[in-house]
This record gives structure tokens, sequence and C-alpha cells, in this order.
């Protein structure tokens, strides 16, 4: 990182209208600091804002997470700020939301990313009965999303908090992974971690057990809570109090409810993928190779040249 906690200069945000974020550590093409008009509020979350921006010289448009000091005086909420950047800055991926930059003033870390306009998958269901989605549309998320995974296992990132609400939509609804985060990156093939972290309906069960620590896997077990959501309309382990679904996670207890009609394809996935066993879990090419895949017509593979930002960050 460069100056300061986060780099960047310090800049004097409140001497200016509260609606213009300043970045003092960037000069734009007139030389001066890069400015950026603050516009509509985008969502919460458990630390950070995020508005939609454009920078006022190129007219370009971001989603800026704006995190307050304050909210950070902690060294774990710290650290994993820092370990978001760390890690979200060095990807480089059509289906994981850009990462552009970031830079601080004295109350604020701003992260600028690639607007994505259309909300998450958690909304796009939720906004449209019966709140799930038909086979096909599962298929073509899930492949996306398994695209985005091969990148991030290949870089040795495990995402860690995969769920409906990090699936971000750009403006055309294509998938964008985002939120790093709770990611963690090895630093050697074998290396296992043992925080405990996730979202609750997600969570796997060797994060719960915590003996032998995790890996990759524990994405791979999310990604299987996550069909069973799209298709089900709700987590296959959700119940009212969590220690009762952790109780559900320990002991692998879901079923398939007879009012959704599903194939026996995707249940057949579902149930390879939600295996307490890490090491019995398939692989993202199993995955992409299962016959509920093979049952539909596959969405046309991308060409090389998609998979590669199209923008390099500044
Ligand atoms: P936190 O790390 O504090 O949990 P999030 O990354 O979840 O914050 O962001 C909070 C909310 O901001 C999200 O739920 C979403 O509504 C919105 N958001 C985050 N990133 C983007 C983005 N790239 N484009 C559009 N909206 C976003």
């Amino acid at each position: 990182m460069r100056t300061g906690v986060y780099g960047g200069s310090r800049s004097h945000g409140d001497l200016h209208s509260l609606d213009i974020i300043e970045d003092r550590s960037c000069r734009g093409r007139s030389g001066l600091p890069a400015r950026y008009q603050k516009g509509r509020f985008l969502g919460k979350g458990g630390f950070a804002k995020c508005y939609e921006v454009q920078d006022l010289e190129t007219k370009e448009i971001f989603a800026a997470k704006i995190v307050s000091k304050a909210s950070i005086t902690k060294p774990r909420a710290h650290a994993k700020l820092r370990s978001e950047i760390a890690i979200h800055r060095e990807l480089c991926h059509d289906k994981v939301v850009k990462f552009y930059d970031y830079f601080e003033d004295a109350d604020h870390v701003y992260i600028m990313l690639e607007l994505c306009a259309n909300q998450t998958l958690n909304e796009f269901m939720r906004r449209r009965p019966p709140k799930r989605l038909a086979e096909p549309e599962a298929i073509f998320y899930v492949y996306e999303l398994v695209l985005a995974l091969q990148y991030l296992h290949r870089r040795r990132v495990i995402h860690r908090d995969l769920k409906l609400g990090n699936l971000f939509l750009d403006h055309s609804m294509r998938l964008k992974v985002g939120d790093f985060g709770l990611a963690a990156q090895l630093e050697y093939d074998g290396e296992r971690k043992r925080t405990i972290c996730g979202t609750p309906n997600y969570i796997a069960p060797e994060i719960l057990e915590g003996k032998h620590g995790h890996s990759f896997e524990v994405d791979i077990w999310s990604l299987g809570v996550i069909i069973y959501t799209m298709v089900i309309g709700r987590p296959p382990f959700e119940t009212s109090d969590v220690k009762t679904t952790y109780k559900r996670i320990r002991i692998n207890q879901y079923s398939f409810p007879d009012s959704v009609r599903v194939s026996p394809q995707v249940k057949e996935l579902i149930g390879r993928i939600l295996q307490t066993d890490p090491g019995k879990r398939p692989s993202l090419e199993e995955i992409l190779n299962s016959s509920w895949f093979r049952s539909s017509r596959m969405p046309p593979l991308m060409p090389d040249s998609v998979s590669h930002c199209s923008t390099s960050p500044r």
C-alpha cells in the first residue's frame, strides 16, 4: 500500500461540498486532484455505504464503497479492510467486480469499484415471483459463477462468503462476484485456514467444526447452497435461529420440498456438492461436466478476450 494506512494522501473532504469526493493522491488530466460527484445511494453493508459516483473530468461512473474510519478502530475490522483491498485490487476478470482505485481522507476510506447497476441476485430473486429461478436461468448464472471461481482458485483466493447477496449484476444482467471482505489468499498449495467466517446459511460444515482447517472446498459448498436456493427459492438449511441452522449443517439435514418441481439432475448435483467431507465434493470442472449442465443448452463458451479486464485499473 502507498502512504498512510490505506495509501493515498489526506484530503480535506470537509472543506468541500459533501457531495464531492476528492482524491488528492491522484492527478487528473488537468493536473488537479481527481474529483467525483456523489450520486444515488446503492446500499449498505457491515461497514460500508455504497454510492454511485461520477468522475467529474472523465465522466466515468463507478460504485464508491465508503468506509468511515470511526467504524474500523478495532484491529480486526481494520485488518479485514486491509485484506479486502490487498486481495481485491490484484484481481482482474470479467466475472469479478473490477477494483479501480482506493484512497482516503481524514474520515473515510474510499474504494472505487465497477458499478453493478442491477444490485445482486438476492434482490433479483426477491423482486420476481415465484422468487426462484427456472433451471436454465440458474444454469446460466451458475456457469458464470464457476468461471469466476476457476479464476479465483487458480490464484489461490478463497472467497469464503459466497451467497446470492454477493453475486452482483451489471447493467446487462451479467454476474460479477464481489465483496472480498472475508476472502483469503493462500500462500502455498495445501495451506489450511482456521478463522471462522461466512454467512450462517451458506457456511460449510468444516468451518463450523474448525478442527482441520478449511480450503477451497468451502466455496464449492456455498456454490451447492446457492444452486439449491436458486431453484427452490430458499436456502437448504434455513431455520428461524442460527444455532439450529448450524446443527442442520453439521448433520447435513436438508430436503427437497414436494411443492417445487426440480429436475433429478439438479438434485443429484446438489447432493454431490453438499457432502460433509470436503474431499468428496466435486471439483469445478466436474460440476461443469455434470448431467445438469449437460442437460441444457450451455451458454456459449466465452472467448479468452472477454475473460481479461477491458479497462486496466488505474
Ligand atoms: P460491506 O463490506 O460493508 O458488507 P458490501 O460490499 O456488502 O459492504 O456493500 C454494501 C452494499 O453496497 C451492497 O449490499 C450493495 O447493495 C452495494 N454495493 C456494493 N458494491 C457494489 C457495486 N460494485 N455496485 C453496486 N452496488 C454495490
